[in-house]
């Protein structure tokens, strides 16, 4: 039988702030000894009262207008009642009914070419502690995350496949750090994601059981377990079994989904709206703020250096994969022009020799790209010079066309990688000074 496949995602980010969402302990736990960035508010105490982080809501609104959401005016921080030895307060601070940015939409190259997914709300809410299981059975617990800033992305059962889904979650990983409002680290856990998935026979009017997939830390481990969860239904499907509602964990090391919990309704949460915070009113000026705090864009800024600099979509898309490396292309392409060095060339040296040089080093590509520029170039022309008298001696001569044949001898030895217009550049300049 054929049947339709239906995904939406849940993604919790991290909001890169200093300190936590309600209190002024530091957010950077990472690395931080165990229970070391606690204080009453973050531990749940009883008296203890918490107050919101502006900059968490600016930078939740931020992302919300970047993902071209609505941001509502009045803002309702709720507690979310549920009992886990990781949350000391036992209610996690979150939204419900109001939340922070509703109804936008993020687009994605889909299976069938460019779609546009839909995100039903972007909310902010603390994160909860961490449990340590140990080999012996026991547990530890360690609170420094308890109260970190979080949004949740929470998209439409828009996505039709385990690779629409990985596509999406990576575009939302791109814009997020472009904004500068996540680190994107995921072996941190500062972005993650769980998944819903549905599955019915083609023709069948209403959704099939929705199943959630938890724990997933990594693009890879999104597509597999989407991937297993849905040959596992279609195989339920066909042999005439039922798909429990249900909450399930992935197990990477086994590649397997693990049933958890038969899954809660919401009302199993006994939501209420925290009696500690006052609702957060929002006016048009302080919205139209952050919009003017947005930066130009990925998508547009492909779009931008495809139409401005004639790339081509494969190089545009690479040179616009995160902020630092657009904003170094257009500044070098500032720089060659100056140098009558088109920014083709520029492109290609360097998704070429600088990608292959930061890839070797680590260093950033604006880092590579000085040490080659005095270093590489430089060395190579002078090596060229002092190779090659009689071409030199005719250069100086009056004979400028000789210089093609240094230019080749530096493109050689750079094994192609040089710009001809750049190395052509550097052997002017080292030329005059002979
Ligand atoms: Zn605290």
């Amino acid at each position: 039988m054929d049947y339709l496949i239906t995904i939406g995602l849940e993604v919790h980010a991290q909001i890169r702030t200093k300190s936590k969402m309600f209190c002024g302990c530091s957010a950077e736990v990472a690395s931080a000894a165990p229970n070391t960035h606690v204080c009453p508010t973050c531990m749940g105490l009883p008296g203890a009262l918490p107050f919101i982080n502006r900059r968490a809501v600016e930078m939740a609104a931020l992302t919300g207008l970047a993902l071209n959401c609505r941001i509502q005016h009045n803002n309702v921080i709720s507690r979310k009642n549920y009992f886990y030895p990781d949350l000391p307060s036992s209610y996690q601070r979150s939204q419900y009914d109001d939340p922070l940015c509703v109804a936008g939409w993020v687009e994605i190259e889909g299976d069938d070419g460019p779609k546009r997914v839909g995100l039903t709300r972007v909310h902010i809410e603390e994160d909860t502690g961490k449990l340590n299981h140990q080999p012996d059975g026991s547990s530890l617990v360690d609170f420094n995350r308890a109260g970190v800033p979080l949004m949740e992305i929470v998209s439409e059962p828009d996505l039709s496949s385990p690779e629409e889904a990985k596509r999406y979650f990576q575009k939302l990983q791109q814009i997020l750090m472009w904004i500068g409002v996540n680190s994107g680290n995921m072996e941190e856990g500062a972005l993650r994601c769980d998944a819903n998935i549905s599955v019915r026979p083609r023709g069948q009017e209403e959704y099939g059981a929705k199943v959630e997939i938890k724990n997933m830390n990594s693009f890879r481990s999104v597509e597999r377990a989407l991937a297993y969860e849905i040959d596992r239904q279609i195989k339920a499907l066909d042999a005439g079994e039922k798909i429990r509602q249900s909450t399930r964990g992935w197990d990477e090391d086994a590649g397997k989904t693990v049933e958890q919990r038969l899954k809660e309704g919401s009302e199993d949460y006994r939501y209420f709206p925290e009696p500690d915070l006052p609702p957060l009113q929002l006016t048009d000026e302080w919205i139209e703020t952050r919009r003017a705090e947005l930066p130009e864009l990925p998508d547009s800024r492909k779009a931008r250096f495809m139409a401005a600099y004639g790339l081509n979509a494969n190089d545009a898309d690479v040179l616009t994969g995160d902020r630092a490396n657009a904003e170094y292309f257009e500044q070098a392409v500032a720089e060659a022009k100056a140098r009558g060095v088109g920014a083709k060339d520029v492109a290609n040296w360097i998704t070429g020799e600088l990608f292959r040089l930061t890839k070797e080093t680590g260093e950033s590509l604006a880092a590579a790209g000085e040490r080659f520029k005095p270093d590489t170039l430089a060395a190579l022309a002078r090596e060229a010079i002092a190779n090659n008298p009689k071409s030199v001696a005719d250069y100086k001569s009056g004979k400028t066309v000789a210089i093609k044949y240094l230019v080749g001898q530096v493109m050689k030895a750079s094994k192609g990688q040089a710009n001809p217009q750049a190395a052509q550049a550097a052997l002017e300049e080292e030329l005059n000074r002979l």
